[in-house]
């Protein structure tokens, strides 16, 4: 077991060990399968446009009509969802034609119909007509054969209108993660059992886990709450080993206390506890285990915001490697205001990104105790300064990470 490693070094085992246990792929048609992360490349089954097509409301004209004022007669008419076939059997040199109707091969233009003069069945044109406009050729957006989506996205709705168009029906993806929550400690009331008595808490961790493992596209298969005993603990674990889950991730128990039963309960059940404790703050305890049934465990301390920021560094991380997702990479932004900060520790910083005249800037929030939520509800990410970094002056540049991982698109 490692003990009091660096951030950049626990990162770095949890990404050996995720690494030897990717997440199965899976085939799964197109519209379910947005938030999972592509496993096999897309492929284009379809060119878009599939032929040419309009793009207005107007005149599909010959290459006699450019350059020329007449008014000529419009003699037939295509629509959306003609045939090719039919719209070859229109005859120009001038016929109506609507937006995503084919044009027939004698058509070098469209017109738009704002720009026509309509009388009596004959249009004339008011300005120079350029060949090729208002025209969509076949193909132009994407070609078929074409891989227009690789492995290690993430899938957003907005790929569903591409893909869809392109005739892409299944994707391969990685299937969901298969996760448990749990949260530790006898002061602890669930939200829905009413008033926290005399030195009880809500127990803010297990929604607030459940919430964003769900956020992540993981399934929340278990989620509980035990007591701070040996026995609870080896229980837990026992049940989860059942479920035969991907991750497990509990709040609190991991500290020096002595109804920290964590570590010895997995101890207990033969995990293998691959580090404890991390240079960093908040949330200097995290442990991270292997159970013996190859389930990956974190141990997160229980104070809400190293929860919170164990969640989306650590597991986040785990989860992206479980799903071959490219490693994330932080925004570079100016600070705002100094952060006094010692070498030799990294520190995770509640902050916001801000406008400014120059452009976007960050600012560390104040309330930096792990037990302050309040700049939960005021923050939109978070500053990372390494162990390697000292206190830091307003306009220098640091480290940003939206508190939504899949905020910024994964190609960011
Ligand atoms: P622990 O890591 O168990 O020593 O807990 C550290 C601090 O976090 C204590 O003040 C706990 O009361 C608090 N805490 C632990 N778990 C939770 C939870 N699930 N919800 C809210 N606070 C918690
Ligand atoms: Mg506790």
């Amino acid at each position: 077991m490692l003990n009091m490693i660096s951030m950049e070094a626990a990162l770095g085992e949890i990404q050996a060990i995720a690494e030897t246990r990717v997440l199965k792929a899976e085939s799964r048609p197109l519209q379910q399968a947005v938030g999972q992360v592509l496993a096999e490349p897309s492929i284009a089954a379809l060119a878009i446009p599939p032929f040419r097509n309009s793009a207005r409301d107007g005149f599909i004209v010959s290459a006699d009509v450019l350059g020329s004022d007449e008014s000529w007669p419009v003699i037939g008419e295509i629509r959306a969802g003609d045939t090719l076939e039919q719209a070859e059997d229109v005859k120009g040199p001038v016929a109506r034609i609507m937006t995503g109707a084919p044009i027939p091969s004698w058509g070098v233009a469209v017109v738009m119909l704002e720009h026509v003069e309509v009388d009596n069945e004959h249009a004339r044109f008011q300005q120079p007509i350029e060949a090729g406009s208002w025209m969509r050729e076949q193909g132009s957006d994407i070609a078929a054969g074409q891989v227009i989506l690789s492995a290690g996205r993430r899938l957003i709705a907005e790929h569903v209108q591409a893909l869809a168009s392109s005739g892409v029906t299944d994707v391969v993806v990685h299937r969901r993660p298969r996760v448990g929550v749990c949260s530790t400690g006898e002061e602890l009331v669930a939200l829905e059992s009413g008033i926290p008595g005399s030195g009880q808490i809500y127990d803010s961790n297990r929604p607030f886990m459940q919430a964003q493992m769900q956020a992540y596209g993981c399934d929340v298969v278990v989620s509980e709450h035990v007591g701070d005993t040996l026995d609870a603990m080896t229980g837990f674990l026992h049940r989860v080993m059942d479920e035969s889950l991907d991750l497990v991730v509990s709040s609190g128990a991991v500290s020096m206390g002595r109804y920290d039963f964590v570590k010895p309960a997995l101890e207990a059940v033969g995990a293998e506890i691959v580090f404890h404790k991390v240079m960093q703050k908040p949330g200097k305890p995290l442990l991270f285990a292997v159970l013996p049934n190859g389930t990956l465990y974190f141990g997160l301390p229980g104070n809400p915001v190293s929860t919170t920021a164990n969640c989306r560094f650590y597991v986040h991380h785990a989860l992206a490697v479980l799903q071959q997702k490219p490693m994330e990479k932080p925004l570079k932004l100016r600070l705002e205001n100094d952060i006094e900060k010692p070498e030799g520790i990294a520190v995770i910083l509640k902050a916001r990104c801000v406008r400014a005249k120059d452009g976007l800037r960050v600012q560390a929030l104040e309330g930096q105790e792990s037990f302050q939520t309040k700049p939960l509800l005021d923050m939109n990410g978070w500053i990372v300064l390494s162990e390697h970094l000292g206190s830091m002056q307003a306009g220098d540049l640091v480290s940003f990470y939206p508190a939504n991982p899949n905020g910024l698109p994964d190609i960011f």
